[in-house]
């Protein structure tokens, strides 16, 4: 009798152990997401064939209606499994098979109030979200402070961005993730400006792993987050965005009905770098929220600005880059700040009839301020308003725009999030294609949003111009996006500046310091479905024939991509593959010659190929390449240098 009582009450604490410890397992069972509840506090903690990724590290988040992070108990939780096929246009890859398993996890707090965390877990990543319910007749929340945590083993390392300062910089534009990277950096060290990270942060687990750390979904409904520095857990924690971004206008903690979702939060997770470069973790958990109101057509484009700057901004010289991208054979040309005052609206009326008759179609640029920043360039004061916006969609819809770029956003407040929605929701309305800059990262919006076509949120390519610094590390700079920035989404970056020097004239100015072969390449790493590339005039004369068709060739949409080599900051080699043929690029950020060894079976032994790239004197070169052995194909770049192989 004594005994039974005792296994009872035995079995009754085991049950209850068991019924607070959760794990879910990617369908390789490579990936392992464990959940706990201890002592009232939900737990996550991440493991790849048996490897430590994250230790135990906070769930929850705290609201004004209650404290849904501590004295937590389990309800129920439950497991299943997802199968998703899905297209996209103008992302890494066309078709896309996504199967996870998913744990379901009901929590309730001593008040009484229920919140979900839904883990999904795929063979190289885990995204999982909050849900709250609603709460008898409270239908809103108010978001304090997520205390979602990523607790990583403490040989980590860091390849990670800080977050700026608000209401610094040019005319008062940050936050807009344009800081620098830091390479292999210990956990230990304490972000720039104090404000931890912007997302994607890429670490490596010594020789253990890697993981991708970013967020998805987000649309109206919430901010941007970012990483905190490490907090007392030893975690970087999910930051809300901060109160003095936007101006100190509009509120930090984001609010929504209930019941209500936050965005994924996503882990990719890989033993080595293919799934950092080759994951779709951004796109994989969310759905469109509208429909295209047409077909929208993707392409090359050339923009003057970029080189010949703001004085270009007049009729003479964006016809001459009309003629340019007709000569070429782009869809597109970029008409960058001042048209309104400089060419003016008759006069643009007038551009797109010369444009069409060249078969180009145009994008015009707009500010988003606004009373966010101090920026002079116009037109300003149109796109932050619903009633002058749509009157101007219309307008550029009559005069036979295809696109605007709208620039200088304010931060990642929910407020500013809404101010992307409506933009790109109205210019749906108007067959506009947008393009964003000065900016946040995208969140999924390549395939939540049909007419949303790229973003900057990077240091891109008009910092050659603004400093020498920057053209030194473009080498650098250029090895590392495809790894993080890119990774996880579309990057406008502006580039293929073939200029050596930057300026009009290609005689003053900043020097770049890559080669024509580095800079060809990065067409193909740089993924970005319209390409704005800084191409100009003079560089069809100056350049061989080779070179400039590889220019007029070269796709901005892509079937595959496979990451083949390279590391972080120091070289990388990527194959994507547009229309059934395969274009593999690569740069290195060694000032050295480097040979790699590439596997590359989608070349086929005895192919013939033609590989671009630099000679001993570092001018680009072509020939034609037989593949004896797809395994072992040895490919020379010389010192900041890049190749291009071509089927
Ligand atoms: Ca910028």
């Amino acid at each position: 009798m004594r005994k039974n009582f005792v296994l009872a009450i035995l079995m009754a604490m085991s049950i209850d152990v068991f019924a607070q410890s959760q794990t879910v397992e990617s369908p390789d069972n490579n990936l392992k997401v464990k959940f706990e509840i201890t002592d009232g506090t939900p737990l996550y903690s991440v493991s790849y064939k048996d490897k430590q990724i994250l230790e135990d590290s906070k769930l929850g988040l705290v609201a004004d209606i209650g404290d849904y992070s501590q004295r937590m108990t389990l309800v129920r939780s439950k497991t299943d499994k997802i199968h998703k096929e899905y297209s996209q246009d103008r992302i890494k890859v066309r078709n896309v098979v996504y199967d996870a398993n998913t744990l379901t996890v009901d929590m309730r707090n001593e008040n009484k109030q229920d919140i979900t965390v839904e883990f999904r877990v795929s063979d190289n990543a885990v995204a999982f979200r909050y849900k709250v319910a609603r709460a008898g007749d409270t239908g809103c929340l108010r978001v304090m402070e997520e205390k979602t945590g990523f607790k990583f083993p403490s040989k980590t390392t860091t390849f990670i961005c800080p977050q700026s300062d608000a209401m610094i910089g040019w005319k008062r534009s940050k936050p807009s993730y344009e800081e620098v990277y830091k390479p292999d950096a210990p956990m230990t060290e304490k972000s720039q400006y104090g404000h931890g990270y912007t997302f994607p942060c890429l670490f490596r687990i010594g020789d253990d792993g890697w993981a991708l750390v970013s967020e998805t979904g987000l649309d109206s409904k919430y901010c941007g987050c970012h990483l905190s520095d490490l907090n007392s857990d030893g975690a970087y924690q999910i930051a809300l965005a901060m109160p003095e971004e936007n101006n100190g206008n509009g509120t930090a903690e984001p609010a929504f009905a209930l019941p209500g979702y936050t965005p994924w939060r996503t882990i990719v997770v890989g033993d080595n770098l293919k799934p950092i470069v080759e994951n779709t973790a951004a796109w994989d958990n969310v759905e469109p929220l509208y429909e295209p109101s047409k077909n929208y057509k993707f392409g090359k484009s050339t923009w003057s600005w970029i080189v010949w700057q703001d004085n270009s901004m007049n009729y003479n010289d964006q016809s001459t880059f009309i003629d340019l991208a007709g000569n070429l054979g782009y869809n597109y040309i970029l008409i960058d700040a001042g048209w309104d005052t400089n060419i003016g609206r008759e006069g643009m009326k007038k551009l797109s009839n010369y444009a069409h008759s060249k078969n180009v179609e145009f994008f015009v640029w707009y500010s988003s301020s606004g009373y966010w920043n101090d920026i002079v360039q116009t037109p300003i004061n149109i796109m932050d308003n619903p009633i002058l916006r749509k009157k101007e969609m219309k307008w550029l819809n009559e005069i036979g725009a295809k696109g605007i770029k709208v620039d200088f956003f304010g931060g990642d407040k929910q407020e500013t999030i809404r101010l992307y929605e409506q933009i790109l929701s109205d210019a749906n309305d108007y067959g506009l294609m947008v393009i964003f800059h000065g900016c946040t990262i995208p969140r999924g919006w390549e395939r939540m949003y049909p007419n949303y076509v790229g973003s900057e949120a990077v240091l891109a390519s008009e910092n050659l111009i603004f400093s020498q610094d920057f053209c030194n590390n473009e080498p650098f700079n250029a090895c590392l996006h495809p790894f993080i920035r890119n990774s996880i989404g579309c990057m406008e970056y502006g580039g293929c500046v073939l200029n050596k020097r930057l300026n009009k004239g290609n005689d003053g100015g900043t020097t770049r310091v890559t080669t024509d072969a580095f800079e060809l390449a990065t067409t193909i790493l740089y993924q970005n479905p319209i390409q704005n590339f800084a191409i100009t005039p003079n560089n069809l004369d100056e350049k061989p024939d080779f070179v400039i068709d590889f220019m007029k060739n070269v796709p901005t949409t892509w079937e595959e991509t496979k990451f083949i080599d390279g590391y972080p900051g120091k070289y990388v080699v990527i194959a994507r593959k547009s229309n059934g043929k395969w274009y593999i690029a690569g740069v290195t950020a060694s000032k050295k010659e480097q040979t790699v060894t590439l596997n590359l079976p989608m070349l086929g032994k005895g192919k013939i190929v033609t590989l671009i790239n630099d000679n001993k004197d570092k001018q680009p070169t072509t020939s034609s390449i037989k593949i004896k052995n797809p395994q072992k194909v040895k490919v020379t770049m010389q010192g900041e240098g890049g190749f291009v192989i071509m089927q």
